[in-house]
């Protein structure tokens, strides 16, 4: 298999050219079409100056544009550059001088945004629908390039495509630069290794619902690209609106965060909803709380593949296939899976040495698919990737049989009289309590404990009772994991990916203080 994204383009379009690449709303998009629609506006970058190694940006909600675009820049030299559309202005801000964008793709409907952006920065705007404002729109800019038949530059396989910025759980972003050779290497390999869920028929539908300016949105896309199959895109994640598609469409696949699993759980439609054609619902990005992922294999039906990687090693490098969600009633259901081929795993204490299985350390990962560096972050990287391992910041063991089990983050771990505690252990506890809608753990600063384990709770009946809840947190959990106290609100502050942001949630506690809530 080629190991170029527009390579493999140009063999999807020789070989499937007329089958469906991509669904978006009424707009369906073919292989041969992708191919020649791209080729058409990889010249009109260049004839707009996009040089070879040169930034490009797309803001907007997900849509067929945003993958056309990036086959576009593999084939221009350009670097894509998907910015989140839930970010705020200055955020957004932020990202554009970060990666040095000179070109900015923008759905009609972040105009105002834009025009601000642009009035004190060089940034040419092109709409990626019709034109707006005084700007040009996306087929026009396309298709009436004056460069159209023009000559490409060769495609080097080694330099960066896309540049996707971390989801910012821990700190600020980081820009992940991911080349043509990161993107699909493992794929084969577990195609050599024949895991059946990961083997596409003709038959496959995908649908993309998590925002593309996050690996969860676009590896999907890719994925299902690699695969020849067909994407439903969803411009962003609606609950009811998954429900009615998955009834009505012929999807067979779909890739949810937790957050989104639980959503869908939870909407009134479900019981109505028609879940025989979808084959895999395969989730990750975040811990999931057992009781969820119970009762989501109970509604849906169908098979559950949990996936563990993060923007840097460009998405999954980790699986837990549906035969082990079944395994021994569900034992190894706490497990994030094992290395896909191709993929090494070790845990190493602070000094980086190896431990033994069962002991809990910072995981490490080897895979072709890692970045070749944050953007502009020497520092990062060198702290990231050493002697061709990846350093990923998680606290996790790896059990006799190599299945690796994720703790949590080790920025979020909790010490708490001498005694470490992960908050994602005692969250799936408490979130498995009926009176508890969503929960966030977090240490704050206490004078006995040095950090006192602190649940904070969206009730899911309007109130929870934490005298009743700390019972139901003693029965099950070792004493000192057990929350000193019990914080309820009416929501918790989650990133675009869906995740806690716990640093957010620990910041008013910690002003002041020593702990580096970041
Ligand atoms: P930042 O690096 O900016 O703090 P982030 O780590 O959330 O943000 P991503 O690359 O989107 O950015 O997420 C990767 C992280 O998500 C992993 O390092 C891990 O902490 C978490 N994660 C991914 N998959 C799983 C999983 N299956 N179970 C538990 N945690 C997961
Ligand atoms: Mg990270």
């Amino acid at each position: 298999m080629t190991n170029s994204l527009c390579a493999l383009l140009g063999s999807h379009a020789a070989t499937r050219g007329d089958a469906i690449a991509l669904e978006f709303g009424d707009r369906l998009t073919s292989f041969a079409q992708l191919d020649a629609q791209s080729f058409a506006a990889a010249r009109a970058l260049a004839g707009v100056g996009v040089l070879p190694g040169q930034r490009i940006g797309y803001l907007g909600k997900n849509s067929d544009r945003y993958f056309e675009l990036l086959f576009a820049a593999s084939k221009a030299g350009a670097v894509m550059v998907p910015i989140g559309w839930r970010l705020t202005a200055p955020e957004i801000a932020f990202l554009i001088d970060d990666s040095e964008i000179s070109v900015i793709f923008f759905e009609p409907a972040f105009l105002d945004m834009v025009e601000r952006l642009a009035a004190d920065r060089t940034l040419k705007c092109i709409s990626t629908e019709g034109p707006i404002g005084g700007v040009q729109g996306y087929e026009q800019w396309r298709d009436g390039s004056d460069m159209n038949g023009g000559a490409l530059p060769p495609v080097d396989v080694e330099a960066p495509i896309i540049q996707l910025y971390t989801s910012g759980t821990t700190g600020r972003p980081k820009g992940a630069m991911l080349t043509h050779c990161n993107i699909f290497p493992l794929r084969p390999l577990c195609a050599a290794e024949n895991i059946a869920w990961d083997q596409w028929h003709g038959d496959d539908v995908s649908l993309l619902t998590m925002p593309v300016a996050h690996i969860a949105g676009t590896g999907w896309g890719l994925v299902a690209f690699y695969n020849g199959a067909r994407s439903i895109i969803m411009p962003e994640f609606d609950a009811g609106q998954i429900l009615d598609l998955i009834s009505s469409e012929q999807i067979s696949r779909i890739f949810l965060v937790p957050t989104a699993i639980q959503a869908v759980l939870r909407h009134a439609d479900v019981v109505k909803s028609d879940f025989s054609r979808l084959k895999y619902i395969l989730y990750g990005a975040s811990p999931i709380p057992l009781g969820l992922l119970r009762e989501a294999i109970d509604v849906f039906g169908c098979g559950f593949v949990q996936n563990y990687g993060m923007t840097e090693t460009c998405g999954t490098v980790v699986s837990l296939g549906p035969e082990d969600h079944d395994a021994n009633g569900g034992e190894r259901l706490a497990a994030a899976g094992r290395a896909l081929p191709g993929v090494e795993l070790k845990i190493v204490d602070e000094r980086l040495a190896p431990v033994a299985a069962g002991v809990i350390g910072e995981i490490m990962i080897k895979s072709p698919t890692t970045m070749i560096g944050y953007w502009k972050r020497p520092e990062a990287t060198a702290d990231a990737l050493i002697g061709g391992w990846m350093r990923t910041g998680d606290a996790g063991y790896l059990d006799q049989d190599g299945y690796l089990f994720v703790q949590d983050r080790l920025k979020d771990m909790i010490i708490s009289g001498g005694e470490n505690v992960y908050p994602a252990e005692v969250e799936s506890t408490l979130y498995s309590h009926p009176d508890v809608a969503e929960v966030a753990v977090i240490g704050i600063p206490d004078d006995r404990w040095g950090e006192a384990v602190t649940a904070i709770v969206v009730p899911a009946n309007g109130a929870v009772d934490e005298r009743e809840l700390l019972q139901w947190a003693r029965e099950r959990l070792a004493a000192y994991k057990v929350p000193k106290k019990v914080i309820v609100r009416q929501e918790l502050p989650r990133n675009p990916s869906g995740k806690i942001m716990r640093r957010l949630l620990r910041e008013p506690f910690w002003a002041g203080m020593d702990r580096a809530v970041n």
